[in-house]
């Protein structure tokens, strides 16, 4: 079936996400007009993104291209290979996304809760199948094996040549499920000729082979045979083979499960249905209803395996899950590895089951996890059955890809034949070249917490310099007469002063003051009547005063300042009656106004529209001199709103 040719033009390919990087993997395939995308996944934030809940990759090329494309593959159901899709889906169209059976349900599923089922059509495929997607594109989903089930390479085959992209993978010769890595088709492939192989990279540092899921087997069914009480287990909702093991294990030793986490319940649900997990149905007992069992006749099923702040075992950790107290006699298995980044709130988990009675079993040393992705001599494989012309390492941070690369070379594979990219680059792929021709935007694009919201760059930095030195806010009233008309009102969150209060506000009055004196001539004029530009004064006197408290307080917290001005120097209408804004600070009339929602309320206001409040000066600047500081309090107190909801999750 592999139609190149010499003179058809090349292909494109390009990364917006999973290299360098574990996460968000999200693959453009560009054929003349076309364009076919292959899994749409997220990534999770890190301690530098507060208020942040999903990270997904930059999608300007693909709203700036969206009439070019025709459709998406989908590989496997992790969510950092589907758990973006409902965001495209409300930011361009993908007329059709075909995928693995699992995968399309849990999407359904996603897409439904976004509300964006409607705007595509999800189509499920068997092995071997073959789809066309718009008039380049003809994939094959060749079965392989993962933690996950019903995952797929793909094979995409194209005028400028076959490309195999492998998937997640690793080669596991005993699938607990029984389906089994169709490594002949591979290797047909192979023969009749791979222009490009793209091959996942996360355990290239790792020798040897990744062991098969099922040697996990026996020590989870040692380790629970062990327990006199109650079993409390952990795994990743989505280790599909992993859960089936459990349930396997429970029922052999006569214990009926109790599932706990809604990730864990609908993962099992959409699994039993697709027929990967296989179990009696009255193997299953509501939470309420384990009461009437003895303890050594329980099993907990529970998300939570990475101590993410709002799962199930963390909260029977804190003893602030409803229907589950952990007690003494309890065993707690932790089947998975805390993934990096995670290892402190594991640990502490641990922990506090510990102080709490329970036996607590974990560690890599118990054999309870294996990886679901291949190490070196399975990788090595994969190059030995595709025997690509080129090769593009993929799916891992870049030491991962170096290393993977090396072993490319080893194999035979020429080091021009071999492409490190990153994110965003373009690469051009045919017959008789491989290269980088050009990027593309490959950054970030953040959701907030309350997931109706992006996150901007400046909105983060805002956030960060919030959570490091807090927020301090100055209140100034100035009379007609240019100088203070009270002494000013400041109010501080988050700040650590290195003076007495008094001190500090005795300083900002002697700043105003002396900024007072130096430019009231410049922004108050009599002709008739006294005109003064309160917008001007309030920059000057807020660009002196973060000056002079940069230098005294020998931190960097956000500084909101507000100028209330005289009753009398404004036009508009009569002010609403005072009260206290979100930060607790009572604005007066006439005084400047914290406008709740950012830039575009703003810039109006400082294009002299007013907000009819009998505003003058309608815009607070932050301490670069910018008119974004209103923003800037409505970010804090986002921020602060994020804190509270943010949950830490898992890909
Ligand atoms: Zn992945
Ligand atoms: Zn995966």
């Amino acid at each position: 079936m592999t139609t190149s040719t010499s003179t058809a033009p090349a292909l494109k390919i390009i990364a917006l996400g999973g290299l360098h990087e574990i996460g968000k993997n999200t693959w453009v395939f560009e054929y003349n007009d076309e364009i076919m995308l292959l899994d749409g996944g997220l990534s999770f934030p890190d301690n530098m993104m507060p208020g942040v809940n999903v990270v997904l990759p930059d999608m300007t090329y693909l709203r700036d291209n969206k009439h070019k494309i025709k459709g998406m593959i989908v590989t496997h159901g992790h969510e950092d290979h589907i758990g973006a899709i409902s965001f495209h889906l409300k930011q361009f169209e993908i007329p059709v996304i075909y995928g693995p059976r699992l995968a399309m349900a849990l999407l359904e599923d996603k897409l439904r809760e976004a509300g964006v089922f409607n705007r595509t059509e999800l189509r499920r495929v068997m092995p071997r199948d073959v789809v066309r997607v718009g008039s380049s594109f003809f994939v094959e989903f060749i079965r392989n094996t993962h933690s996950i089930a019903d995952s797929f390479s793909i094979a995409i085959n194209t005028p400028a040549g076959m490309v195999i992209h492998s998937g997640d993978f690793k080669i596991d010769h005993t699938p607990v499920d029984g389906e089994f890595f169709d490594l002949h088709r591979l290797a047909e492939h192979g023969e009749k000729g791979v222009m490009c192989l793209i091959s996942d990279s996360t355990n290239a540092e790792l020798p040897g082979t990744t062991p098969s899921e099922r040697a996990v087997y026996p020590n989870l069914e040692r380790y629970i045979m062990a327990a006199k009480g109650r079993v409390i287990i952990t795994t990743f909702a989505s280790s599909v083979h992993r859960v089936n093991m459990i349930l396997d294990i429970a029922d052999k030793q006569g214990r009926v499960v109790g599932v706990v986490g809604r990730s864990m319940l609908n993962v099992i649900a959409h699994a039993r249905n697709l027929g990967y997990i296989k179990c009696r149905d009255d193997l299953f007992q509501p939470l309420q209803n384990l009461r009437h069992y003895r303890d050594d006749q329980i099993l907990i099923l529970t998300t939570g395996s990475q101590g993410e702040s709002m799962s199930a075992l963390t909260r029977m950790a804190n003893c602030s899950h409803k229907q589950i107290e952990v007690r003494q006699g309890d065993t707690v298995i932790l089947s998975a590895n805390p993934i990096p980044g995670n290892t402190i709130p594991v640990v502490r988990t641990i922990d506090k089951l510990i102080a709490l009675g329970a036996n607590v079993i974990y560690g890599k040393d118990k054999g309870l996890h294996v990886s679901g992705h291949g190490s070196q001599e399975d990788h090595k494989m994969m190059l030995a059955l595709v025997r690509p012309k080129f090769f593009f390492p993929a799916h891992g941070e870049l030491r991962m890809l170096k290393q993977h690369a090396k072993m490319a070379e080893n194999m035979g594979i020429p080091s021009e034949n071999i492409v490190i990219a990153e994110n965003g680059d373009v690469i051009e792929v045919c017959m008789n070249y491989m290269k980088v021709v050009d990027k593309v935007p490959s950054g970030v694009e953040l959701v907030d917490s309350s997931r109706d919201g992006m996150v901007k760059g400046e909105v983060l930095r805002d956030r960060q310099q919030i959570a490091g030195d807090g927020i301090f806010t100055i209140a100034v009233s100035v009379g007609l007469d240019g100088k203070l008309s009270t002494t000013p009102d400041i109010q501080l969150s988050g700040v650590v002063l290195p003076m007495e209060r008094s001190q500090i506000i005795a300083s900002v009055a002697k700043a105003i003051d002396n900024s007072l004196a130096n430019c009231w001539g410049n922004f108050a004029r009599n002709v008739g009547s006294l005109e003064i530009d309160w917008i001007g004064l309030r920059g000057q006197l807020e660009r002196d005063l973060t000056r002079v408290l940069r230098q005294q307080m020998q931190s960097k917290p956000m500084i909101v300042f507000l100028l209330q001005t005289p009753p009398n120097s404004t036009q508009s209408a009569p002010a609403p009656a005072a009260k206290p804004n979100a930060l607790g600070i009572t604005l007066r009339p006439g005084s400047v106004k914290v406008v709740a929602k950012p830039e575009t309320d703003i810039a109006t206001s400082a294009n002299g529209n007013g907000n009819g409040n009998g505003v003058t000066a309608a815009v607070v600047a932050n301490s670069n001199g910018t008119a974004a500081a209103a923003a800037a309090v409505n970010t804090a107190v986002t921020a602060s709103a994020g804190r509270r909801k943010r949950t830490a999750a898992t890909v």
